[in-house]
């Protein structure tokens, strides 16, 4: 199995998500996100901004406004998967879960 790198997978993660890569591409994305959890929450975030505008706003929004939105979306999402990751690392460190 070829890795190609972190990097490289976060890059064509969008590009996965919006299905503009090969098959052969789209593997390598795949074999990475299995491996590598950076890589995979970093695509939970993109996928879950995805669904939220195609929910929202359907395929008629206009794209330049369908793309600002998608900015906004994921950077507030990937602060949340950091708020999620230091409250993890919190109930974790005091070992308490209420
Ligand atoms: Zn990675």
């Amino acid at each position: 199995m070829s890795d190609c790198g972190c990097d490289e997978a976060q890059k064509r993660v969008h590009d996965f998500l919006s299905q503009e890569l090969d098959d052969q591409k789209s593997q390598d994305v795949i074999d990475h996100l299995a491996n590598c959890d950076d890589c995979e929450s970093e695509y939970y975030v993109e996928e879950r901004v995805k669904t939220l505008v195609k929910l929202n706003l359907g395929d008629e929004i206009n794209p330049e406004l369908r793309q600002s939105l998608e900015a906004r979306l994921i950077a507030v999402a990937a602060e949340i998967a950091r708020i999620e990751q230091e409250v993890a690392g919190q109930i974790n460190i005091s070992g308490e879960t209420s």
